[in-house]
């Protein structure tokens, strides 16, 4: 994330702007506060970091004692209590895997885990593959709001929210320093953005959309004041495999690394909520440009802005056009 026009404690009449940055949930994460002093500032930011540490530990693939582990280990066992943010966030997957048609996909945890993403990549065999494909069925998966609970319905299933889960932590995050009566700010997750009010003097928080060709321009430069942005690429994490590259975002239907028959390389989706923005950009990316398109125009209050391999930028009917435009002067 590339936040634009704000220097750190420049001040406008009784506002400053605070921000720090700390490595979590696998990448860097920036806070950026509107307040009424360094010091409130400051404050704020670690209960926004305490937040973010909090969620993780609840959230994580990664860490065996996590509220998600904990659920996985009890797959085929009946219903699991679970916490609300796992409930939370789950629940939010789980539409979005139905309005993607199954192209984004929280049951992908055990093909993950098969290709050893992230840190014992290998490439599973066909066969090996094939066995899984009972595990993604969205039917296996319940979520029970009133009762407090999620079912896995066969040992083995797996839910993985980390097409999601940085996005939603941003929005906990925001909605954590707003209860706090900070009146703008912004949150970070590498490539999912969310920011709440506005800047000192009231001006939008203006967030780029990096090019991930390395380029100097960016992308594209969006205005937020409530929303979100987010952005997924098959070149933010990837592996080697016999000099092969793959990266981390994996097709449902096929069980290998997404590769969109229109050569998708980066896909920034925004959106009311980053929960949202994020898992759309994950499922856009799975999709392809025709069809990630397709549904970005028929959400409403979503758009996005889409580079395929050819370097050729196309963005969604409401995309900020101004900003496309001065983008593309200096694009491909
Ligand atoms: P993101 O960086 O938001 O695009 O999310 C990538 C992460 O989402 C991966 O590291 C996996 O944990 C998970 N993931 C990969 N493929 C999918 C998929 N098709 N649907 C849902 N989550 C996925
Ligand atoms: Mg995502």
């Amino acid at each position: 994330m590339l936040l634009l026009g704000v220097a750190p404690s420049c001040a406008d009449g009784r506002l400053r702007v605070v921000r720090r940055s700390a490595p979590h949930m696998g990448t860097v994460v920036t806070i950026t506060v509107a307040a009424e002093s360094e010091a409130a500032g400051e404050r704020s930011i670690d209960a926004g970091f305490a937040e973010v540490a909090r969620l993780d530990r609840l959230l994580s693939s990664y860490r065996a004692d996590s509220d998600l582990s904990r659920l996985n280990a009890q797959a085929g066992a009946g219903p699991v209590a679970v916490s609300a943010e796992l409930l939370d966030v789950t629940a939010e997957a789980i539409g979005i895997a139905e309005e993607s048609g199954g192209a984004f996909n929280p049951l992908i945890g055990p093909v993950v885990r098969l290709w050893g993403i992230p840190d014992r990549p290998r490439r599973p065999t066909p066969d090996e593959l094939a066995r899984l494909r009972p595990l993604l069925d969205l039917g296996g998966l319940s979520v029970d709001p009133r009762a407090g609970t999620i079912a896995l319905a066969m040992p083995d299933m797996a839910v993985d929210v980390g097409g999601i889960g940085k996005g939603y932590a941003a929005d906990r995050v925001a909605a954590l320093l707003r209860a706090r009566g900070i009146s703008g700010g912004v949150v970070g997750m590498s490539g999912d953005v969310r920011a709440f009010g506005s800047r000192p003097g009231g001006q939008p928080w203006r967030v780029a959309v990096r090019d991930p060709r390395g380029g100097p321009d960016p992308l594209g430069v969006v205005e937020l004041t409530d929303g979100a942005m987010s952005t997924s690429g098959t070149y933010e994490r990837f592996f080697e495999i016999d000099g092969v590259r793959y990266h981390h975002i994996l097709d449902p239907r096929t069980l290998m690394p997404a590769t969109s028959a229109d050569g998708l390389i980066s896909v920034s989706v925004m959106a009311a909520s980053a929960t949202r923005a994020d898992g759309l950009a994950t499922a856009v990316l799975v999709m392809g440009g025709s069809e990630g398109m397709a549904l970005v125009e028929r959400s409403p209050g979503v758009e996005a802005l889409v580079l395929d391999v050819q370097g050729r930028v196309r963005a969604s009917a409401g995309w900020p056009a101004r900003k496309l435009d001065n983008t593309l002067q200096g694009g491909p």
